[in-house]
């Protein structure tokens, strides 16, 4: 049962909406149900209290004839998730007494916009934080994205020599550059390539580790780990090096063991085994300085603070103090020195600074149509039955027996239709009465204290579906892909009470192409539900925590290609707090037809071509086939998705 069944008299709050919708339990401080139901934005949770009131975004976004589903960035949001991540790490360091700095890096993968990494290149210059890459082509942007000598430029992934060479050509513009050894041949032509160009690296090892994690990447880590040297492996490759008199380029030891890890325990458990391996190589005389860590410090998107794959059990600090204070105490006992630590968080960094705003274009409702059901001269029994059903509703029966008595007349209904004994008519009079008693069973139970399983099955039939002018695939990709969660909530309207329940469906032609799990008063839930708003006005939905993965996964399905975006900025001084500084275009049509091989310009020509010969023929004036031509142009030209403008 929802929200909309249970408390229709009582009258509606703010905090109601935020039980409901839990927007502070997955908000991360940076959003916030305002006092007049509209979603408003933190961007700087630690400083000051500017509030952004998402309404006025979009109501911007509408004066700049931006065409919606649009993505909204907050910048300030990103440089935030920086600074607290690197300012907790100093806290923690210097709370400890641990001797070793951090020294962290961005993946790029994460989301390699390249607004983005600036921003937190930017955000993170005090604190000498730097980048990671794992191919060539993130390698060839960071190199020339990570321009601080003092941060860390890491390198992950499967290597050729070129690789190799853009490596070393970052040691030769004075870079920490350091190459993550993954297999044992890339440590033989690092070796080779470094002599031939006289190039000294920075060689990190990567372990593969007997820790697991937990969740959904718990893959990355254990024998049968993609990535990695086992410690047989390890010892081989530092022997290699001392023989090859390149014991001093040896110094960071990594591991990865997974992404969102939801269990606190498996990260504390690959700190300590990751310092064991980095304490008997200390011992064995390799003057190592750092320790990699990897990412995989989750994002709590269900708000629950639990151990579900959409959430995790602790906070950034508890991941901090466990990796500090664990890699402390193991080289405290071995008596080696504290490394440097490294980490490579991408999805904490970047998920909440992202959402993406989508219209809702239409409602399609189970029981739709609803014909005349007057009785007739010669009804078949069936729709009598049924009619009567329908007529003699009180509160004295039993609504389960109502229940099953319509749905098994439904059934019959079927049989009969598909037998020729009842007519198009006739079914379709026994649909709307059947959805009439339904609506009317599911009123009877809304205060019941025990509801049974398919009446409240019934919750999910009756509910509309909204259709918004957004595809998944693009937009939400993870949540059609891996089912991940992510918080879907109406921007406007949450000061009044839903009056509605539904799940979403995008504007692809794909069945797949909805969302119908929500994280509704902290459980998943099939339905959203939806305050009143009017059809006149456009009515806009929030897909948040869209920023990590999600933003730069986005395929090509249905040719939509991406999405409009709006960079926006915190400005004190603005009446709204806020301005747009950046508009960039989504995909056009004629974008997204060339990746494909087309060629729009010939395309266009051909129509042209088709078209004259109409007009030859007399069939289309000569105006209107110039007005036709111009719009099949304009068509190729536009955005992919719904103009809901025109
Ligand atoms: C993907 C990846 C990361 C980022 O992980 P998050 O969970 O997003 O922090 C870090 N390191 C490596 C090696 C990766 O493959």
């Amino acid at each position: 049962m929802t929200q909309s069944d249970k408390q229709p008299e009582k009258t509606w709050t703010i905090e109601d909406a935020e039980r409901v919708y839990g927007v502070s339990s997955w908000g991360g401080g940076y959003f916030e149900i305002g006092e007049n139901g509209n979603i408003h934005v933190i961007p700087e949770p630690r400083m000051n209290d500017v509030r952004i009131d998402m309404k006025a975004v979009i109501d911007e976004i509408r004066e700049e004839n931006i065409q919606f589903p649009v993505v909204v960035r907050f910048h300030d949001v990103l440089r935030s998730q920086v600074i607290t991540l690197n300012e907790t790490f100093r806290e923690i360091i210097s709370e400890a007494s641990y001797q070793g700095k951090y020294r962290g890096v961005y993946p790029i993968k994460v989301n390699q916009m390249r607004e983005v990494v600036e921003e937190i290149v930017d955000a993170g210059q005090p604190y000498d934080y730097g980048l990671e890459a794992g191919s060539k082509p993130e390698l060839l942007a960071v190199l020339a994205m990570n321009t601080n000598l003092n941060a860390l430029t890491i390198l992950n992934g499967y290597k050729d020599e070129e690789f190799l060479k853009l490596a070393l050509l970052g040691r030769k513009l004075g870079r920490k550059v350091v190459v993550v050894i993954e297999k044992f041949s890339e440590l033989t032509m690092l070796i080779k390539v470094s002599k031939q160009l006289d190039i000294a690296p920075i060689i990190g090892l990567r372990a593969k580790m007997q820790s697991k994690g937990q969740g959904r990447w718990q893959g990355s880590s254990g024998e049968r780990a993609k990535f990695g040297l086992n410690v047989s492996e390890i010892i081989k490759a530092a022997r290699l090096l001392e023989k090859e008199g390149m014991s001093d380029t040896l110094k960071l030891l990594h591991f990865h063991i997974g992404s969102q890890l939801p269990e606190i325990r498996a990260i504390k458990d690959a700190v300590n085994e990751s310092a064991r391996i980095y304490a008997e190589l200390v011992k064995m005389g390799f003057a190592l300085e750092y320790v990699d860590v990897g990412g995989g410090l989750g994002i709590d998107y269900d708000g629950s603070k639990s151990t579900a794959d959409s959430s995790r059990n602790y906070s950034v600090r508890e991941y901090v103090a466990d990796v500090v204070y664990g890699m402390r105490e193991v080289c405290d006992l071995e008596g080696v020195p504290h490394p440097n630590i490294v980490t490579e968080s991408g999805r904490a960094i970047t998920a909440h600074h992202s959402c993406v705003i989508t219209e809702v274009v239409g409602e399609i409702k189970p029981d739709g149509a609803q014909i005349d059901t007057a009785a007739g001269e010669d009804d078949h029994i069936l729709l009598k039955n049924m009619r009567d059903l329908a007529d003699h509703l009180s509160g004295e029966l039993n609504f389960q027996e109502v229940y099953n008595d319509a749905t098994q007349y439904k059934e019959q209904a079927s049989d009969a239709f598909k037998l020729r004994v009842i007519g198009l008519e006739e079914l379709g009079k026994i649909e709307t009465l059947y959805w009439q008693i339904m609506r009317k069973v599911k009123h009877f139970y809304r205060n019941a204290d025990f509801v049974p399983e398919e009446v409240q099955s019934l919750d999910f039939s009756l509910s509309s579906q909204y259709l918004c002018n957004f595809s998944i695939f693009q937009s939400a990709v993870d949540s059609w892909a891996i089912d991940q969660i992510l918080p879907v909530v109406p921007i406007t309207n949450l000061h009044t009470p839903p009056v509605n329940d539904g799940s979403l469906v995008d504007i692809t032609c794909d069945s797949d192409g909805k969302i119908d799990k929500f994280v509704i008063e902290h459980a998943i839930d099939h339905v959203l539900p939806m305050p009143a708003f009017s059809k006149d006005e456009p009515f806009y939905l929030g897909l948040f925590l869209t920023g990590a993965y999600q933003d730069v996964m986005g395929d090509m399905h249905n040719l939509f290609g991406r999405l409009n975006e709006v960079h926006i900025f915190s400005y004190d001084d603005d009446p709204q707090d806020f301005y747009i500084e950046e508009f960039v275009k989504g995909s056009s049509v004629e974008h997204v037809l060339s990746v494909m091989q087309y060629h729009p310009s010939s395309m266009a020509i051909d129509i042209k071509k088709y078209i004259d010969k109409e007009v030859a023929a007399g069939n289309i004036k000569p105006r209107e086939g110039v007005k036709w031509t111009d719009f099949y142009e304009h068509c190729l030209a536009g955005y992919t998705y719904l103009n809901t403008e025109s």
